[in-house]
């Protein structure tokens, strides 16, 4: 994709977008020349970095279908990034055609690609937000009509946390978040890690301050403190390919390459 006047007239194109160097590991279209030499130089350094994004999608799609089938039916995606192949609603709506999701990004191509390619889907919506202003989005959600919060929500949030810096207090975001949804609703985290990483990852990760949204690594002990006092699913905030895998040939020899942990909780009750 190049520029054109369909695009979204807030596109940075002097900088990569995380969103767009992304949706070019997934091999996706929506992305430019800029996004793809980073993409290219963060693969140079880390081969498996492909797989890790993988990685990602296939524990958010595990996560999803196991809280559809608990009886969720209406999620919150923060973060949600360019539609790619298994989107949270293709996964929900496949067990629960009433499911209803409201995709949240900060990404104006994200946002723009998400809106077209949703046109004809009555139980999603896209929003364009921040998630360091989780007041505007639960405001921007309900406003939707799709999502009941006096109800079990899904709150999704994969891979976006590690682009809040310490600086913008990710607890007190994660905190607002957990109050304003109903007992019964579940937390899905995914998020990168230093811990158990070579060397090679963890200078590949610097690049990300190229992109607008750098990414800050974070500990097992700090991943899990996003839950707060919520109940975790078993096994657990674990590397990510560990959690519910489909069949034994999803975990990885070395699951800890993956570079990033994965986990759900429960609001009690
Ligand atoms: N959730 C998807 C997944 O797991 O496949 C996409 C993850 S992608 C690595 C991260 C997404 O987070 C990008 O689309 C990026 O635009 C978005 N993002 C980064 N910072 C954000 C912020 N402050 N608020 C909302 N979205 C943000």
């Amino acid at each position: 994709m190049e520029q054109s006047r369909a695009l979204p007239t807030e596109v940075d194109l002097s900088r990569p977008s995380a969103a767009r160097v992304y949706d070019y590991f997934l091999g996706g279209a929506h992305n430019f020349e800029i996004d793809r030499q980073l993409a290219e130089q963060i693969a140079a350094m880390t081969p498996n970095l492909a797989d890790t994004m993988r990685a990602g999608r296939a524990f958010l799609r595990r996560a999803v279908a196991e809280l559809t089938r608990l009886g969720v039916d209406q999620f919150l995606d923060i973060g949600s990034g360019i539609p790619t192949v298994g989107n949270v609603h293709e996964v929900a709506q496949a067990i629960n055609p009433e499911a209803r999701i409201v995709y949240v990004d900060i990404d104006p191509v994200a946002v723009a690609h998400s809106r077209s390619i949703l046109e004809d889907n009555p139980r999603t919506a896209v929003v364009q937000a921040d998630v360091r202003d989780p007041a505007y989005i639960i405001a921007e959600a309900k406003k939707t009509g799709l999502v009941d919060f006096s109800r079990p929500v899904g709150v999704l949030l994969a891979g976006v946390v590690h682009f809040v810096p310490d600086d913008d207090d990710p607890e007190r975001l994660m905190a607002v978040l957990r109050d304003a949804v109903a007992p019964g609703s579940y937390l899905v985290i995914s998020h990168s890690t230093y811990e158990d990483q070579p060397q090679e990852m963890l200078d590949a990760q610097k690049l990300s301050a190229r992109t607008a949204t750098e990414i800050t690594l974070r500990s097992k002990a700090a991943v899990t403190a996003f839950f707060g006092d919520w109940e975790l699913l078993e096994p657990g905030v674990v590397h990510m390919p560990l959690w519910r895998p489909d069949s034994p040939d999803d975990v990885d020899d070395n699951p800890a390459r993956f570079g990033a942990f994965g986990g759900v909780g429960r609001k009690p009750t």
